[in-house]
């Protein structure tokens, strides 16, 4: 390794512990309370990216001794069967949290689904009075990918207070609600698009760099700031010359890395840490209703 190279943000360890912490606290509150938390994510169709992270999912809860009440739907599954399953699960004491797998079929509407869970149920902080609380600055269930960001920032000790922040995408999953995490740790948020025109010039301007976009190495070194913090939420398939297919994020990783003083690998960083979220606040939902 180049002594100047970027020490990588390990999120799958950071992850693995505390899929451990949860592990524990769970065994804690089935003494107390007779029952395990629950989580139900309803998969429909046969995407094969949806399946794969249903599957990570429902084996992380098992690992720390969440229930899964998983239902998977065939493609051609009507609106009305899914809102009547929601509104099942919602009344059902077993279930702390649902979640719908994104994107489903498009005769589907995915929003209207979304705003049948119960706000206490809602795993993914996906739900408008969930994006609404955060808005606030008010606790409640945060979306799972960017509390994982934040939670790597936390862990590494990274300071975010006073720093400039670049976010690179606005989808509602990701950018929006991350630029928003951030500023409530009062960072100096901006928020870059596909209409942002000087993105390199902007980007270079960031001591804290997210890329959430689905383009891969979009972010090459010459965006990136000496010492700056890089973050890649980024997730695409890509086949190599070899035609060997991989995972890589946004980032242009051995070029960057060069640049940058902390950076996040794809696979193993931000992914893993949005599973570790996801079984985060469906304990966090089963304490709320204990409480
Ligand atoms: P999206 O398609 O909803 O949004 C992409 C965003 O990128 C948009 O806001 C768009 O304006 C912006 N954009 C598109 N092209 C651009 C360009 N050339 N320059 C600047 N901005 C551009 O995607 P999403 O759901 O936000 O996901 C983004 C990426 O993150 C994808 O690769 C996805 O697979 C990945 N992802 C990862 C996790 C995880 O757990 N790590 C979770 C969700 C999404």
């Amino acid at each position: 390794m180049h002594s100047n190279s970027a020490q990588l943000l390990d999120g799958k360890a950071l992850a693995q512990r505390i899929q451990t912490q949860l592990a524990e606290q769970v065994q804690q509150l089935l003494t107390s309370n007779g029952r395990p938390p629950g989580l139900a994510v309803l998969m429909v169709g046969d995407n094969p990216a949806s399946a794969a992270y249903v599957r990570n999912k429902e084996r992380a809860c098992a690992k720390v001794g969440i229930t899964s009440f998983g239902r998977h739907f065939p493609a051609n599954t009507g609106q009305e069967e899914l809102a009547q399953t929601i509104q099942a699960l919602n009344e059902d004491d077993r279930v702390d949290g649902i979640l719908v797998q994104l994107p489903l079929p498009e005769h589907l509407d995915a929003v209207s689904l979304l705003h049948q869970i119960h706000p206490d149920k809602d795993a993914d902080g996906l739900h408008p009075v969930n994006l609404g609380r955060l808005v606030r600055g008010e606790t409640g269930l945060r979306s799972c990918t960017p509390a994982g960001v934040m939670r790597l920032l936390r862990e590494y000790q990274l300071e975010v207070k006073g720093k400039t922040a670049v976010v690179v995408g606005r989808s509602i999953l990701v950018g929006k609600p991350l630029a928003l995490m951030l500023l409530e740790a009062d960072a100096t948020v901006t928020v870059a698009h596909s209409r942002t025109p000087n993105l390199p010039e902007i980007a270079r301007s960031a001591d804290i760099l997210i890329a959430a976009v689905g383009r891969p190495q979009l972010i090459t070194a010459d965006w990136v700031k000496p010492q700056a913090v890089v973050i890649d939420v980024g997730i695409n398939r890509v086949t190599d010359e070899s035609g060997q297919s991989r995972l890589v994020g946004d980032v242009d990783f051995d070029p960057v890395r060069e640049v940058a003083q902390f950076l996040t690998p794809v696979p193993g960083g931000v992914g893993a840490m949005t599973v570790a979220m996801l079984l985060h606040n469906t304990v966090l939902s089963y304490t709320k209703a204990h409480s």
